[in-house]
């Protein structure tokens, strides 16, 4: 059985942009025009053949625009890899998994039944770090 991991969105799949998050985190069209990370969609694809991988994002509660975008990012982006493998959530810790790569340890990162791998800091700055982790 392959292992799983779980993959974070806001500042692991998707670039923060521009802007205050506070102040655009309401808007319509803010979470769907983002950005990927640099390599972040090839190492997903990559991922997925020796893992099973899902992604697991907590959404913005008070905008139900951005529930939508990011699925609606997701098939833009990664396409059929990622197809019915997104997770939103505001409690990560209750998803199943080996692993989680996310860049924060909120809503439920700290609590994570298996190991965190804190991206963007020190041993894991960019997804080549992730990757070679990983395989
Ligand atoms: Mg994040």
């Amino acid at each position: 059985m392959k292992k799983i991991v779980l993959i974070d969105m806001d500042g692991v799949l998707v670039e923060f942009g521009d802007g205050s998050f506070k102040e655009n985190k309401n808007k319509k069209g803010f979470f769907f025009n983002k950005k990927p990370i640099k390599g972040a969609v090839k190492a997903f694809k990559e991922l997925s053949v020796k893992y099973d991988c899902y992604i697991v994002s907590t959404p913005v509660w008070s905008n139900p625009h951005c529930w939508m975008e990011k699925r609606l990012w997701v098939e833009k982006h990664i396409g059929l890899e990622a197809k019915k493998r997104l997770i939103l959530t505001h409690h990560k810790n209750l998803v199943k998994g080996d692993y989680i790569i996310d860049d924060t340890k909120n809503h439920g990162v700290d609590k994570f039944e298996g190991v965190h791998i804190m991206f963007g800091q020190k041993s894991y700055s960019n997804w080549n770090d992730v990757l070679e982790y990983l395989k």
